[in-house]
């Protein structure tokens, strides 16, 4: 079915260029759009056409690293032991919470982040999973929910060695599963600190083997660093250039907080990227970078905080003057690198056909010389009211028309409240 957006204020997302217009928009991972004047009349039969109203158009939105595993969190009870540092916050918060999560939850909490990423206007997803006593089948689940509402996805599971032999040897069959499967993805992998030699090498294999990149946290935490040290007389990223982690095609790093001059260099001539997740750093007070000096091959996260990449977007620009003096179009650019990445790596799902209707009446004109002001200090996701992802309209006028809202969010709750009971 072909779809039609009528009287859309269009702005290219790459050259700001602004055209009063109608667009054609052609279905499907690989669909792209068109400029037009005129209208099919009438639009051939099963064709949809939106009215646009004059609001303005432009390409959706991706993240870099997001934890759909973490969405039943809000609100649930706080942990036996509060937390003193970060090392602490992973034992006695997240991993506890990712032990008990079960099949169904799983599919709770991919249905509830997939929604909130929709509504927000996100259409692709690259997510990093983890729960340790359900990895079987966990990532074709969050792939299931993710199809069933219409969003573009590159899923891993976070391997480690923190809970044993037999669930590091279950995250990697699932891995394997899942790419062999014919689903773009990665070889996730947790950390260095709770990822010993035999699996890196293993995992560094697979990602080889399936012609992928590794997905991982470094250096969030100079915990990492440190256990590194002690345990590999090297640091974090010297480790995975020895093991070949860096020479693999596209590997996501995230975070690289804590990383010295050598690192910085190494990563910047290797063909790794960088996310940054400036928010989930400040709830986990461990610190902040100048990313500046990594090169381009940055991009923006949620780290599970969120679903909102406009968000992200607004938080990097604010604490981007204290760590980097970041401008208008560096942050804008960090934004969007993620599409850089997708199509670079050679992921389909994220071509022209995935837009936004951004309803924005701004108090000041918009035009394609100050549209960044905009971007930084007025556009935010409570504009988004339609979107369209893969040439489908996902959402229309701010309602999920994919999928059933309420009924995900009371499964999502039902879920919620079972996974709380579990937690001691
Ligand atoms: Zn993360």
């Amino acid at each position: 079915m072909s779809l039609y957006i009528k009287n859309a204020r269009f702005i290219d997302w790459q050259s700001f260029e602004i055209t009063q217009t109608h667009i054609c928009v052609e279905p499907g991972k690989t669909g792209g759009i068109c400029l037009t004047d005129d209208l099919p009349e009438p639009v051939a039969e099963g064709s949809k056409v939106v009215d646009a109203q004059g609001r303005w158009v432009t390409k959706s939105f991706a993240c870099g690293h997001h934890h759909i595993y973490s969405t039943l969190a809000r609100g649930m009870p706080a942990p036996a032991k509060a937390p003193v540092n970060f090392v602490e916050i992973l034992k006695y918060i997240w991993w506890n919470l990712d032990k008990n999560l079960d099949f169904e939850m799983i599919k709770a909490s991919a249905l509830a982040s997939a929604v909130y990423c929709a509504k927000n206007g996100v259409t692709f997803v690259i997510d990093h999973h983890a729960s340790p006593f359900a990895v079987e089948n966990s990532l074709f689940a969050i792939k299931e929910a993710f199809d069933s509402i219409g969003l573009s996805h590159l899923l891993c599971y976070e391997i480690s060695d923190r809970d044993g032999k037999a669930v590091r040897e279950a995250g990697l069959a699932e891995t394997k599963n899942y790419l062999t499967a014919g689903n773009p993805g990665h070889v996730g992998l947790h950390a260095s600190f709770t990822v010993g030699d035999e699996l890196l090498k293993k995992a560094v294999q697979l990602a080889r083997d399936c012609d992928t990149g590794l997905h991982m946290h470094v250096a969030e935490d100079k915990a990492d660093q440190a256990d590194c040290e002690k345990k590999y007389g090297k640091r974090v990223v010297q480790r995975l250039a020895d093991a070949g982690a860096l020479e693999l095609k596209g590997s996501i790093l995230g975070h690289c907080l804590h990383l010295d001059e050598d690192e910085i260099n190494r990563i910047k001539n290797s063909s790794a990227w960088v996310v940054q997740n400036v928010e989930s750093n400040l709830n986990n007070n461990v610190g902040l970078t100048d990313y500046s000096a990594y090169g381009d091959r940055i991009m923006l996260g949620t780290d599970g905080m969120h679903s909102d990449m406009l968000r992200s977007a607004k938080a990097s620009f604010l604490l981007g003057q204290q760590t980097e003096q970041i401008s208008f179009p560096g942050i804008y650019d960090r934004f969007r690198k993620v599409h850089t990445y997708i199509e670079e790596n050679g992921f389909q799902g994220d071509t022209d056909n995935n837009l936004v209707i951004l309803d924005y009446n701004p108090p000041t004109d918009v035009t394609r010389d100050n549209f960044l002001g905009h971007f930084v200090y007025g556009l935010d996701s409570a504009h988004v009211s339609t979107v369209i992802s893969g040439g489908q309209v996902i959402v229309e006028e701010r309602k999920l028309v994919s999928a059933n809202e309420t009924d995900i969010m009371e499964f999502a709750r039902e879920m919620g409240n079972r996974l709380w009971r579990k937690l001691v």
